[in-house]
């Protein structure tokens, strides 16, 4: 589903040199559920904007449905991103002045679907979050449980099949943090393929590998039981 092999990422500021990644390979089934963690600073970040085709590698391949993207375009990328991945932010990135359904529409809007089609999309992701009788607010009359809930619904309203979760619960309390959890569960039993960044061995040991990053690299992988 979604490959990469000895991905390096370097920062330059004014006079430092960062290395956020260092030669990263990673091979991620359909429908697999991983988890990634490490400490702060540690590249986790980097490395899903690099598997979300949000940022680029410096080296390395990367490969998302047996397509070699390392040389593809902004273009090629953007359309890949549109047409197949799905994120979720810890900042829920909302936009307050739109309503929980036009939030959830935004990415309907960019993919072209028909108005009714739009309508039972956004029917069918606001009941999967249980946010339906919350279509007409706006993100600040919301708790952030339901804030990252409705973030949810924005991300499978397109039917990904990959999503990408940075830390989808770092802002939550725990009730909440497991609903989202859940909502994340539910869609790889529908066959998503998920990837999340976590803090939490609890939610980690959930998914169905481990990968454990230190200083750009990765220093362990754990398969969980099934
Ligand atoms: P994590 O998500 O694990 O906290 P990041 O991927 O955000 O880690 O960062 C990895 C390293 O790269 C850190 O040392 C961080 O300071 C550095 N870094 C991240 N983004 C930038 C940037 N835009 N410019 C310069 N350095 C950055
Ligand atoms: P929860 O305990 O469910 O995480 P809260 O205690 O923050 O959420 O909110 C309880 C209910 O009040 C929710 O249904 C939410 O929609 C509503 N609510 C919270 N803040 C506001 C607000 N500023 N304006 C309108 N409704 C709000």
């Amino acid at each position: 589903m979604l490959k990469v092999k000895a991905i390096s990422k370097a920062y330059e500021t004014s006079d430092v040199r960062t290395h956020a990644i260092s030669d990263v390979s990673l091979d991620i089934a359909e429908g697999e559920f991983v988890a990634i963690m490490g400490p702060s600073g540690c590249g986790k970040s980097t490395l899903l904007n690099i598997l979300g085709l949000l940022d680029r590698a410096d080296t390395g391949r990367t490969e998302l449905l047996g397509e070699d993207l390392s040389q593809a375009s902004d273009r090629d990328l953007t359309r890949v991103r549109r047409s197949t991945i799905g994120f979720v932010f810890q900042s829920f990135n909302l936009v307050d002045e739109l309503t929980v359904v036009q939030n959830v529409e935004l990415g309907l809007l960019y993919r072209g679907f028909g108005a009714r089609e739009r309508r039972e999309r956004i029917e069918a992701a606001l009941d999967q979050v249980g946010m339906r009788h919350r279509a007409r607010h706006v993100p600040k009359q919301l708790s952030g449980g339901q804030q990252q809930r409705v973030a949810v619904a924005r991300a499978i309203v397109c039917a990904p099949r990959l999503i990408l979760a940075d830390e989808p619960t770092g802002n939550l309390d725990s009730a909440n943090g497991a609903a989202v959890m859940q909502l994340l569960k539910d869609a790889v039993g529908r066959g998503t393929t998920v990837v999340m960044v976590t803090h939490s061995l609890a939610q980690a040991d959930q998914a169905d590998r481990r990968i454990q990053l230190l200083d750009g690299r990765i220093v362990s992988q754990t398969q969980l039981g099934a």
